[in-house]
Formats: C-alpha cells, sequence, structure tokens
C-alpha cells in the first residue's frame, strides 16, 4: 500500500496530476481498510483519511486541512502527551508505537498500535506532495486479554507455590538415609518425583515473575548497588556448581561506585545468565565481570561469558522470547522452560536497561547487562 502512496501525490492536497478516477479508486481502497488511515503533509495537516479514522474519533466532521493533534490527541500509556506532530517531524522515518491511548470524549481509553511511514514523492515540482502515513489499530480488545491473561497466570501461580513446595520438601525429606534404605527401583521414583517437582517450582516461579514483569507492577527496592560485591556474591553462589561440573568459575569485579537499583532484580537477571552458562558449557570456564558503560553516565555492563556450545544464528534472533528453546539435542538434553531469558529482558527493561549478547556456535555465549543509576533522569 505504501508503495502505492509513495508515488502518487494525488493523494494530497496538491495539484493532482493523475486522473481523478485513480484517486477515486485509492480513495475506495484506504476506505475498504479497517486501520485507520490518516495522511499528513509536512507541516502536519491532514490531506486524507478513512472511514476507519471517523469510526475511531467517533465523528462526522471533515478533518480536511486540520492539525493533526488537535483531531487525534495521544497519551502513552502512563499518560504521557504524544504529539503526532513530532513524531512526523523532518527526520523521522518509520516510526512503530504499540503504547499509545486515544482517550474518547466519554473519556474511554483506546488503545492504538500505530505505524508512521514517510511518503516522499521525489519530485521537486511538488515538494507539498511529501508528509506522512500514519496507520492506526485499536489493539483494546488483545490488550484486555493480555491483561486478564497475566491476572490468570499470577493468581494460579501464586496458588500453586506452596502444595508444590511443600511436595517437594517432604519427597526430599523422604529420601534422607534415615527413612531408608530404599529398593533401588523406589528410590528412583522418589528421585523422579523430585527433579520434576524441583522443575515444576522453577516454572511456576518464572510463570510469576513473568506475569508481574508484564503488568509493570514489579515491586523495585531501590539501594545503593556495589558492582564488586555482587559479583563476588554470585561468584561464590555458584562456585560450587561450577567446579562440580569441572568448571572454573573466574570473578572480574572491578572497583566501581554504586548505583541506584533493585540488587534482588540485577541478581535475579545475572542468576538467570549464570544458570544457562553452567548448563551449556560441558568443559572450560565461566567469566563473571562488571565494566564501566562507554554510553550511558555511571552506568555499567555486567557480563557472563562461558566457552559453551555457544548459539547459532537461526537460534539467536529467537532465544529472547517466550518458551522458545534451541532445537539443539546439547540444549534439549538439559532442563529448562525457555522462560529465562524472556524475563531476564523483560526485568533488565524494568530496570531501564538492555541485555545482549555475542555468540558463535561452538565457541561460547557472553551475555550482557547494561543498567544505569534508577534515580539519575533519563537522557
Ligand atoms: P532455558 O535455558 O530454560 O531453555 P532461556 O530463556 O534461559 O531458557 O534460554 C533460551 C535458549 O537460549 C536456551 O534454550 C538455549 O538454547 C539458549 N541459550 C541461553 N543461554 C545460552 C548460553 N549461555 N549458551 C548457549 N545457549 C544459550
Amino acid at each position: 500500500m505504501l508503495d502505492i502512496f509513495k508515488h502518487k501525490d494525488n493523494l494530497t492536497t496538491a495539484p493532482v496530476e493523475a486522473g481523478e478516477d485513480e484517486r477515486q479508486r485509492l480513495l475506495a481502497l484506504i476506505n475498504s481498510l479497517t486501520d485507520a488511515v490518516i495522511a499528513v503533509n509536512r507541516e502536519s495537516l491532514i490531506t486524507l483519511y478513512n472511514g476507519a479514522v471517523l469510526d475511531l474519533l467517533n465523528t462526522n466532521a471533515d478533518l480536511k486541512s486540520r492539525y493533526i493533534d488537535t483531531v487525534m490527541p495521544l497519551v502513552t500509556e502512563k499518560d504521557t502527551i504524544i504529539s503526532l506532530a513530532e513524531l512526523t517531524g523532518p527526520q523521522s522515518g518509520i516510526t512503530k508505537r504499540d503504547d499509545l491511548v486515544y482517550v474518547t470524549n466519554e473519556g474511554n481509553r483506546v488503545n492504538i498500535d500505530l505505524t508512521i511511514s514517510p511518503i516522499r514523492t521525489f519530485n521537486p515540482k511538488h515538494p507539498q506532495g511529501d508528509g506522512y502515513i500514519l496507520v492506526m489499530r485499536d489493539v483494546t480488545r488483545s490488550k484486555s486479554l493480555d491483561q486478564q491473561r497475566d491476572e490468570f497466570i499470577s493468581v494460579v501461580s501464586h496458588e500453586l507455590r506452596t502444595p508444590l513446595a511443600i511436595a517437594e520438601a517432604n519427597i526430599s525429606t523422604a529420601l534422607l538415609p534415615k527413612f531408608g534404605p530404599f529398593k533401588p527401583e523406589t528410590a528412583e521414583l522418589l528421585n523422579q518425583a523430585h527433579k520434576n517437582a524441583v522443575f515444576l517450582a522453577d516454572l511456576i516461579k518464572d510463570l510469576t515473575t513473568l506475569a508481574r514483569a508484564e503488568q509493570g507492577n514489579l515491586l523495585l527496592d531501590i539501594k545503593p548497588v556495589k558492582p564488586a560485591n555482587l559479583i563476588e556474591s554470585l561468584a561464590s553462589d555458584y562456585r560450587a556448581q561450577a567446579e562440580a561440573k569441572g568448571l572454573k568459575l573466574i570473578a572480574q569485579p572491578n572497583d566501581l561506585s554504586p548505583i541506584e537499583t533493585s540488587e534482588y532484580r540485577l541478581r535475579e537477571i545475572l542468576q538467570n545468565f549464570l544458570v544457562n552458562a553452567l548448563k551449556y558449557t560441558p568443559k572450560g570456564s565461566i567469566t563473571v565481570g562488571v565494566t564501566k558503560s562507554p554510553t550511558r553516565d555511571s552506568g555499567l555492563v555486567f557480563s557472563v561469558k562461558d566457552t559453551g556450545i555457544g548459539i547459532s544464528s537461526s537460534d539467536k534472533q529467537h532465544i529472547f522470547e517466550k518458551f522458545y528453546r534451541s532445537e539443539d539435542y546439547r540444549t534439549r538434553s538439559t532442563g529448562g522452560t525457555g522462560l529465562g531469558l524472556y524475563i531476564a529482558h523483560k526485568l533488565a527493561e524494568r530496570l531501564n536497561g538492555r541485555i545482549w549478547f555475542e555468540s558463535k556456535l561452538n565457541k561460547g555465549a557472553t551475555f550482557f547487562l547494561e543498567v544505569g543509576d534508577l534515580n539519575e533522569p533519563q537522557t
């Protein structure tokens, strides 16, 4: 559709070069779309719109030549005012937003998924044909379903936690030598039951964190965190597990200034990196370290580097997806829910940070987390 617009400046209020028939055909085309489509010129004045826009705004008014921000005032989900005129500024390229809300006259909130694409006519005779096309979709229903799903997961996982913890504790108690000796078959059955109870408990813990992170109501206990202490403490928590697997765990704490953030959530993300490094490294070492961020004032970059199985090019684009696990038999032979990195990514967002990784198949992987001081204004 955009290709049509790009080359047809007859869709604007500019002098018309192509025939009226063609213009009518295009109007009929965009009118048949269920998405709201608005074209604006370089002055952010509306040059064209379809019926879905009128439905969305619940009006019959003529919107032609009106200023986009007056017609379509938008806010973010957190009620910060968003100017479409600014989003369609002279330097803007393609913009996509899924966090916008249009508040109707009656005060109803309509969640909007917006894509803005530039129209470039490359016609020096009619530069006024240039502008932007805005495509908006009402996603209120799917957002509300997402919220209901998150609430459901949150309640169910919370309710399942206690009975499962009791089952897990009882099986491990039953396995104590004082209750034995067991027949080998009985011990095997109990061990299997215990392993599965632990897996379920992990899955439920992940689901609880996931639902909270998606609902945006994760509690953050913000206080100064000394990066070197965190690195030392994480390394000592996982050293025994690493050594049991014949791996060397190296800590590279750097004496950097503390930052104000949630130590608990930071730890959760790094623990996730470390648990993965332990799972996916058959031999060699794991190095956990921290350096100053090259881009963010008072920012830190934590890293967990391993010498393990690495990540293939085809897996690279998927590993942050919910429930994704590589098809690699070496991954499949370890337990996992495929939720860890997705949650880590969500938690990093809550800390105004980001995570990424570098890896080559069979050459190990390094996962990074960049975070800054949560009490510092964002630039
Ligand atoms: P899980 O480990 O439970 O499968 P994650 O979301 O933590 O789930 O990881 C998703 C996938 O990313 C893993 O299944 C694995 O394929 C890949 N992966 C993550 N960390 C590493 C690593 N350090 N080395 C190799 N592959 C990794």
